[in-house]
């Protein structure tokens, strides 16, 4: 299995190739196919699995390929809920790198920093938004983000979200997306929380687990 197989676009090919990876793992060449065929998932997966590319990289993808945007324009269509900051870091780092040779632009943000220079590079308009929780939900009362054209949603480590004590500012963020989305859900564990949690986000989702 290459990366080659999974039918990605050249841009996203030679970011791979740059990075030195020569084989997707395994969550990679489960998640890949079934997120550029539209389904939603359900991840079983850990830190550590590949799991971040298994879902930027269709997600860049996906995005790169959207016809419906007018030239120029950007709207935040992407959003990717993690529980830490350096979690947020990691994954836009990610974007960074296997996004690098397409236009999409992107935008971490996180709580205990001033969200002036966040917001300075919200305004000037980005396709991706990695976000921690709190934060999130602060600059969407302050009417700063809408996530009216979200298409793409990731919940990242959902068991980590609960533990953390998050689940209703997740459940608030939720309840303000629109229905029709393609929604990614990652956990390390599925306890019956968590599994009900998957229930009220994912429609029909395909069980990718590593
Ligand atoms: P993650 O599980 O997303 O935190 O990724 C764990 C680490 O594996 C990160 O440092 C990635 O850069 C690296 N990685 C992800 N996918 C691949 C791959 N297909 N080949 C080599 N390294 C990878």
């Amino acid at each position: 299995m290459s990366f080659e197989n999974l039918k990605l676009i050249e841009p996203i090919l030679k970011a791979l190739q740059s990075e030195g990876y020569t084989t997707p793992t395994p969550i990679q060449a489960k998640a890949i196919p079934l997120v550029l065929d539209r389904k939603d998932l359900l991840g079983c997966a850990q830190t550590g699995t590949g799991k971040t590319a298994a879902f930027a990289i269709p997600i860049i993808q996906l995005l790169t390929e959207d016809k419906h945007l007018p030239a120029g324009k950007r709207l935040i269509r992407s959003l990717i809920l993690t529980p830490t900051r350096e979690l947020a870091i990691q994954i836009g780092e990610s974007f960074e790198s296997y996004g690098r040779n397409t236009n999409l632009r992107y935008k971490v943000i996180f709580g205990g920093v001033s969200q002036h220079s966040q917001v300075e590079s919200l305004r000037a308009g980005i396709d991706i938004l990695v976000a921690t929780p709190g934060r999130l939900l602060d600059l969407m009362n302050q009417k700063i983000i809408s996530l009216q054209h979200i298409q793409f949603f990731v919940l990242d480590e959902a068991d980590r979200m609960l533990d953390m004590g998050f689940v209703h500012d997740v459940k608030k963020v939720i309840s303000r997306l629109p229905q029709r989305r393609q929604s990614l859900f990652f956990s390390a564990t599925m306890p019956p929380a968590i599994v009900e949690l998957a229930n009220t986000i994912l429609h029909n989702p395909s069980k990718v687990e590593v």
